[in-house]
Parts: structure tokens; sequence; C-alpha cells
């Protein structure tokens, strides 16, 4: 699965969203248990509209979300890349998970200590960042010093590594995260699986207090600045009510919401904006059954996202009967897709398109 982790300084709000986020009713409705697999590792189901909908034209039984897994990567401290606070371990945390969200203190709070006695989002994701940067470095050079004798004898991959290692190195002690050097598309596959912690897209949430939610606050429009000029997201949300959104049933949290001002819970913002992050989009599978929406990366083959499902599928891939999400809607199902030939039939070189309702076949 697509995991994404919470990282940010001690006291900012990480483990009180981290809760609300894997607490949601969301993540429960759908009979979705919220599985620990560690303590601090969570799934939770992805908010789509779109896949009730579908049940409800299919009649299906089960309605079963996509999710995501949320990781809170607590104890990043200033210093832990030289293995202060609890320090590499966390870095290598961090190292598996595929996004980062980076929860920034943006609420005033006499009664909650700030690691450094003031509020100042924008110095804290600073603060941060260099950790990452710093801990990039370390291995980079490590890295060169692992792949001196390859590239001596000439090695092709050691010697592209190589290359693209520099290139970050380049970045780094320019004060920029590997994330901002440009890569060609032949380059991208190495590139990937150098690992580095600043190459991972980053997410602001910028933690409010409860009262400015709906419109965020002077902290919270610095960070939308700083995110825009990177080209990252940011979104406002505040951990507190969320926390207890998360207690509430759907019908209490939506009362809630509305007198709070809020459209949506910002956890369901938080959820889309990690997916949209990493560059993922849905497909479903629906029947009398079962509604159930698959998550693929933008771009995904047929064959590939039948393997989402089972290894079988993509094996034996002969293939996929395609409805776009609008005409089922609007044909009312399959059947009524059918009729008016809307129902396409495609091959093992389509591109999935984000909504698209599939039934694979496949050889056994
Ligand atoms: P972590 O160390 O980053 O995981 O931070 P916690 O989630 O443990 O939060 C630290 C303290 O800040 C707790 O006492 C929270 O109740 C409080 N806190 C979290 N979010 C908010 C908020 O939006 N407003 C206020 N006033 N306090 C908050």
């Amino acid at each position: 699965g697509f995991k994404t982790g919470i990282v940010g300084l001690p006291n900012v709000g990480k483990s009180t969203l981290f809760n609300a986020l894997t607490r949601t009713a969301a993540a429960q409705a759908a009979n979705f248990p919220f599985c620990t697999i560690e303590p601090n590792v969570g799934e939770v189901a992805v908010p789509d509209p779109r896949l009730a909908t579908l049940s409800e034209i299919a009649g299906s039984k089960q309605v079963i979300p996509a999710r995501m897994t949320f990781v809170d990567i607590a104890g990043l401290v200033k210093g832990a890349s030289k293995g202060e606070g609890l320090g590499n371990q966390f870095l290598a945390n961090i190292r598996e998970c595929d996004a980062i969200a980076h929860v920034l203190r943006c609420f005033e709070d006499e009664d909650v200590t700030h690691v450094d006695g003031r509020v100042d989002p924008l110095a804290d994701a600073e603060t941060i960042e260099t950790e990452l940067m710093l801990a990039d470095m370390e291995s980079i050079e490590k890295r060169l010093q692992g792949l001196v004798r390859k590239v001596r004898g000439g090695e092709k991959e050691a010697v592209q590594q190589e290359r693209l290692l520099k290139d970050a190195m380049a970045a780094l002690e320019d004060g920029r995260p590997a994330r901002t050097v440009e890569v060609s598309d032949d380059d991208m596959k190495t590139w990937k699986g150098l690992q580095l912690l600043t190459q991972k897209p980053v997410l602001y949430v910028c933690n409010v207090d409860e009262g400015e939610a709906a419109e965020g606050n002077a902290h919270s429009a610095k960070v939308a600045e700083k995110a825009a000029a990177e080209g990252a997201v940011s979104v406002v949300i505040s951990a507190r009510i969320e926390e207890e959104i998360s207690q509430l049933d759907d019908e209490e949290a939506e009362m809630f919401l509305s007198e709070m001002g809020l459209e949506e819970a910002g956890l369901s913002r938080v959820i889309r904006a990690g997916y949209q992050l990493l560059g993922l989009q849905t497909y479903f599978t629906v029947g009398p059954k079962e509604a159930r929406a698959w998550t693929i990366r933008t771009g995904t083959l047929a064959p590939q996202a039948a393997g989402v499902i089972h290894g079988d599928f993509e094996r034996g891939f002969i293939r996929a009967e395609t409805i776009g999400y609008d005409d089922y809607v609007a044909l009312k199902g399959e059947q009524g897709a059918k009729d008016a030939g809307k129902m396409r039939v495609e091959g093992k070189g389509y591109e999935v398109k984000d909504g698209d309702v599939l039934h694979f076949l496949f050889n056994a």
C-alpha cells in the first residue's frame, strides 16, 4: 500500500492528528477495522462520494473504500541527523514512506510548550527540512564512497547512480531539497531508487486553533505562500477539532461541521491531498456483492491495475470491460451502459482512467 509519514517537531499536534485520522467514523463505517499494525501505523479509508453513488445504483451489499497508510513519526528534533533525540530510527521510518505530511504548529497556546519557545511555522519547517537534508548529505557521501570501485570498473549503473547522487548533492549544498532536481525520463527509475528523504513529496499540514479552522490564520497563510512557491501542497486543519469529530457518528459530525462553518472534515482534505500528492487515482469494481475502490498510480495500464486485485489477474489478463464513471451513473448501471453501447472492451495497452468501472477477464 501507499504510505504517508507524519513528521513535525514535538508538540505540534502530530499524535492528535494521527489519532483522529485513524479513529474517524469514515475509517470504521465501511466495516473498516482500523488495523494497528504497530502503535504508530494506521490505515484510513480514502473518502470518495462516488463509491456510495455506485453502490446505490448496483445495490451492493458491501462498500469497500480505498485505503491509505499513515505513520506517526515522532522524535524528529534538531540534531536528529546526528543521532540526537530518537535520531536514525526515525529517519529510517521516513525512508520507507512514499510521501511526507509535515505538521506545522500554527496555533498559539501558552499551555502547550513550543520546543523553541515561539510559534513560527516557517522556521519549524526549515528546522525539520535541514535535518532531512543533512541526513541525505551524509548518506550520499557514504554511497558515493561505496560506488568508487564500480565506477572505476566502468559499471554502467554505478556511473549513472554516481552522476545522480552528485546532482542531488549539488542541490543540497545549495540549500535545496533533492525533489527540486530536474531529472530526465531515462534517469527516473534510478533516481527514484536512490530513496533520499528530501526526494519525497511534501504536504504541509497547518494545525490552527479551533476557531480558525475555516479561514486559517496569519501563520497558515505564510505556509500556503511557501508551499505555492515550492510547488508543494498545504492544507489547514485543527487537529483538536478533528479529534472531537472522530468521536462522533456521521450525522453528529455533519452537524458539528456546519456549526463550525466547515464543509467537510479537515481529515478528508488531508487524506485526499495525500492521495493527490502521491499521484494516485481510483478505479472501481461494482456488483451486487460489493462496490470497491482500488488505488493505482496515474498512468497505470489495465493489466497492472488488475494486478492490484490479484497477481493472477495480471498474469492471465485478457481484457477489461470498461465503463466510465459518468456513463455508469447517467445510464444507471452496467446493463444501461451496455445497452447504450457505453461499455468498452479494452486490452493490454489501455491506460486506466480515474473513476473507471472495470470488470476484468482473465485466464486462471
Ligand atoms: P506531537 O508531539 O506533535 O505529537 O503533539 P500532540 O499531538 O501530542 O499535541 C501536543 C499538545 O498540543 C497536546 O496537548 C494537544 O492537545 C495540543 N494541541 C494539538 N493541536 C492543537 C490545536 O489545534 N490547538 C491547541 N490549542 N492545542 C493543540
